[in-house]
């Protein structure tokens, strides 16, 4: 298996530590609001490379959920996400991350992700995280500011790794701006926090320094290290996570361990809006709830995220969502007519059903090409060179991993027509029968003009919107 490793910036063979047990971290959801579409596009992403994971090894998958210490800006300053989201819904800080937890895992169930091994929730590591900080304040990593306990990113010497030499530069000087008098160095971040004099926390614990709450870094490096080890062999998210958030997991958990952190880092591009970009912040969201209001599916949706790439934005539009459902819809009518014939002919098994798998799995295997597989599961439902048994075979194998109930007996809900198309293709039908030709052609154009158009088949008119 080849995957994009983005720290030696690089497609790689995957060599798992142990191959009776790959352990893969995630990062999970802040849970302060619902999660949007773009957030999930992330999930199915992962929720891919866990399935094909799975084809060859037994996998241990970890995913956090933050429900505290995820700040508004990152640098460390503004409001806890949690106690924003309770002043916001006038609830306690706690009640909102259990309420939009709950909300996340039914998107998430209804994706056909699949459920992690392991969900961990901040809250319930918080003393992980103080041992964690402890040992870097006993090596030398940390100091104290008036608002928290800090590290300090200029004694790391591998706090490049991800984002380069170059990159970094920038983003120091973009840090710079924001960089408040007590800080050594501008990427410098907090790994505890004290709670403020002037007002009480909702969520705060005791701890060496002082009552407060962690960073939202080091719970990811507290948590992923306590069930998945020192060593982990592959570590997920969004693109936007690689210059700050991962950057400084790895900072903490090699300075503590003295160890490799992660093996391959792997992350998955943004979905975007032709408008720029999804915030959960700036409230131009879509949520997988505004999408079944409009009448999708949620298995719509995954089918148009496995039209692209994973390292490639995607550009959401209705129109390509539609396009996504028709797809899916005719390959579940193939499916199933598949299955259909199968059970009416005695399909012999040959060869060419594992060469088809295999092809499929070899594209999976190739930095997860999921259009590719997917061309492949379109080319070998349409083709002649496997029987109908072999198909459903072949097709049950394909859905192990793209999980789009391809079986599923689709009931179409055909679009009624306006009465005024109706009408006018009554007449058609009626003027087409006393060949009255010249007056077929005039109401096909008025039909053009109501937004219709119109075919003769031998099973009479067909008509599409335009
Ligand atoms: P959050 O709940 O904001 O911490 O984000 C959860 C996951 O969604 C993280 O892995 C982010 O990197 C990812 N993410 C955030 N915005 C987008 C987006 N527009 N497209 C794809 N993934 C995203
Ligand atoms: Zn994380």
């Amino acid at each position: 298996m080849q995957l994009y490793n983005s720290e030696s910036r690089q497609k790689v063979e995957f060599a798992p530590l142990n191959s009776a047990q790959v352990t893969m971290y995630c990062c999970g959801p802040t849970v302060y609001n619902f999660a949007h579409i773009g957030n999930m596009r992330t999930y199915i992403f992962e929720d891919l490379l866990g399935r094909t994971i799975r084809l060859r090894y037994p996998l241990k998958h970890v995913m956090n959920v933050t429900d505290v210490g995820h700040l508004v800006s990152d640098a460390d300053d503004g409001e806890d996400k949690m106690e924003l989201g309770a002043a916001r819904e006038g609830k306690s800080a706690w009640d909102i991350a259990k309420f939009y937890e709950t909300k996340f895992f039914e998107d998430y169930d209804a994706l056909h992700c699949t459920r992690p091994t392991v969900i961990s929730r901040a809250t319930e590591h918080i003393q992980e995280m103080i041992a964690l900080v402890k040992t870097l304040e006993e090596k030398g990593f940390t100091y104290r500011t008036s608002d928290g306990i800090y590290y300090d990113t200029s004694k790391f010497a591998r706090y490049d790794a991800l984002v380069g030499r170059s990159r970094l530069e920038g983003l120091k000087g973009g840090a710079r701006v924001e960089m408040s008098d007590e800080k050594k160095n501008p990427t410098d971040f907090a790994l505890w926090k004290f709670s403020p004099k002037d007002k009480q926390r909702q969520m705060e614990w005791d701890s060496p320094w002082g009552v407060g709450f962690p960073g939202w870094h080091v719970e990811c490096s507290a948590m992923a290290m306590k069930y998945l080890g020192n060593t982990i062999d592959i570590h997920c998210g969004g693109i936007d996570h690689v210059s700050v958030h991962h950057t400084n997991e790895i900072a903490q958990s090699e300075a503590a361990t003295g160890q490799k952190y992660v093996n391959y880092w792997v992350h998955g591009e943004f979905l975007v809006l032709r408008a720029g970009k999804m915030s959960k912040s700036g409230g131009t969201f879509v949520t997988l709830q505004t999408l079944r209001d409009k009448g999708y599916d949620p298995l719509d949706y995954r089918y148009l995220c496995l039209t692209a790439h994973y390292r490639t934005q995607l550009e959401f539009t209705y129109e390509s969502l539609d396009s996504a459902r028709k797809s899916l819809q005719t390959l579940r009518k193939e499916a199933v007519k598949a299955a259909e014939t199968a059970q009416r002919q005695q399909g012999l098994i040959t060869d060419r059903l594992n060469e088809t798998k295999n092809k499929f799995q070899a594209a999976m295997e190739d930095d997860l090409n999921a259009p590719k597989a997917l061309a492949i599961v379109w080319e070998t439902v349409r083709g002649a060179e496997l029987n109908a048994a072999e198909k459903v075979e072949f097709l049950k194998f394909a859905d192990g991993v793209l999980s789009l109930d391809l079986f599923r007996v689709e009931e179409i809900k055909e679009e009624a027509l306006p009465a005024e198309v109706e009408e006018l293709l009554q007449a058609r039908a009626a003027a087409r029968a006393a060949k009255d030709y010249k007056k077929s052609d005039e109401l096909r154009d008025a039909l053009r003009a109501a937004g219709y158009a119109v075919k003769d088949t031998p099973q009479g008119q067909q008509v599409e919107k335009i």
